[in-house]
């Protein structure tokens, strides 16, 4: 149970209205029953992007901000409790300062924490999780996004673990010296490299988490083959939506991930989410291209109708409902044990879907599973049972080899 010491009433319900820039677009429509399960349960989103966003765009998000998709008072009204943090690494850091960006943004999420220790708190554990849950504190673990930082120690691997980061994702947007990944299509290693092959291990013996977002299909069956603890996609969703694109997860993924007895964290950005918005960027390139070519690069004639054309083919935002369809999907094909939310909040600029424009629509995800006929038991396993699942996994594992 969730101990309510949390913002009286007048803010709640300030917050709830969304009394900010964006009002309309943040509505929250949910019905008092889920309204109360959002503020009961424990809700854990494994993939914020909170540090990359202050560290570019510095705000006191101890406080409530104007900008972005979080900051603690909509995350309270929102019934958020454990956003991972991501230590995001951009793939250009490889070889470039990949080690000293990762503690210098893990520097920065404990000043955070230091600045407001009443709000927020770092868990090491899940029992630490647990325990601020019951305290009223927002839990803030650590995951770190690409494991550039790495830079091919374990030692390094154990540092970032002995500092709080609890998940790994192998590689970002680039080819990295531990895996290929899903956007790189210079596939250099065919999968996991050499040394992680040997990573993975080490991951396992330790009790970090393995995250197979952002890597690619051949590399996800590596890391299957290799690990012995279930391991989590922080941050995708599900193929079937977006045909032959290798950032979601296709049906056979999500089936061998169901088996490692895995999860499959949804993410919200509408480019995950429905083949329009996916194809989006690549359409207006086409037709961009098809003007140029109609009336001559550079030319008033051209410039004009490409304007028209973007106004004509405004960002196709994904819905509420098409996020559902994902989380149905994945129930369809592997049972609720294997499905939890990796909003990717503050990471997707605004390609949000309309429904879940930020921290403070989780009553509205719940609201619809409701609708959809889920329990109030399969919300809490997608809310944080499967997370919790997978994270005791790994503690476990790791204690038993020592
Ligand atoms: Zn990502």
């Amino acid at each position: 149970m969730k101990k309510v010491t949390r913002l009286s009433l007048a803010t709640f319900t300030a917050a709830m209205l969304g009394l900010s820039a964006n009002v309309t677009a943040t509505e929250v429509t949910a019905s008092e029953r889920a309204l109360r399960i959002a503020q009961e349960s424990l809700i854990i989103d494994t993939h914020i992007d909170v540090p990359w966003r202050l560290i570019n765009d510095w705000e006191d998000v101890t406080k409530a901000t104007q900008r972005g998709d979080f900051d603690y008072e909509r995350a309270v009204a929102g019934g958020l409790n454990a956003p991972f943090m991501a230590i995001y690494i951009p793939s250009s850091y490889e070889d470039n300062g990949a080690y000293t960006l990762a503690n210098h943004l893990i520097d920065f999420m404990e000043a955070m924490v230091y600045r407001a220790p009443e709000k927020f708190a770092i868990p090491h554990s899940v029992d630490e999780l647990l325990a601020q849950f019951e305290q009223g504190l927002m839990s803030l673990p650590m995951g770190m996004e690409n494991g550039a930082p790495i830079e091919g120690s374990f030692a390094k691997l154990q540092h970032f673990y002995d500092r709080g980061v609890r998940y790994v994702t192998l590689a970002h947007s680039e080819d990295n010296h531990i895996s290929d990944s899903s956007y790189d299509i210079r596939a250099t290693w065919g999968g996991l490299s050499p040394f992680g092959k040997e990573l993975v291990v080490e991951m396992n013996r330790i009790g970090m988490m393995v995250d197979v977002s952002h890597i690619s299909d051949k590399a996800f069956y590596d890391v299957l083959e290799i690990t012995q603890v279930p391991v989590i996609a922080t941050h995708s969703s599900a193929r079937r939506f977006t045909p032959g694109w290798q950032r979601n997860m296709n049906d056979d993924m999500i089936k061998a991930l169901a088996e490692n007895d895995g999860v499959i964290q949804v993410t919200f950005g509408s480019t995950f989410v429905t083949p329009q918005a996916n194809q989006h960027r690549a359409r207006l390139a086409r037709l961009t291209r098809e003007i140029n070519e109609r009336l001559g690069e550079g030319t008033a004639a051209a410039q004009e109708a490409i304007a028209r054309m973007r106004e004509e083919n405004p960002y196709p935002f994904a819905t509420l409902e098409d996020v559902l369809d994902h989380i149905d999907h994945i129930v369809e094909l592997v049972g609720i044990n294997h499905v939890g939310i990796g909003s990717d909040y503050d990471g997707v600029g605004d390609t949000l879907p309309v429904g879940l424009k930020d921290v403070r629509t989780f009553p509205n995800l719940i609201q619809g599973l409701l609708d959809r006929g889920y329990s109030e038991s399969d919300i809490e396993q997608i809310l944080n049972g499967n997370t919790i699942r997978v994270w005791r996994a790994a503690e476990a594992f790791a204690a038993a080899q020592e």
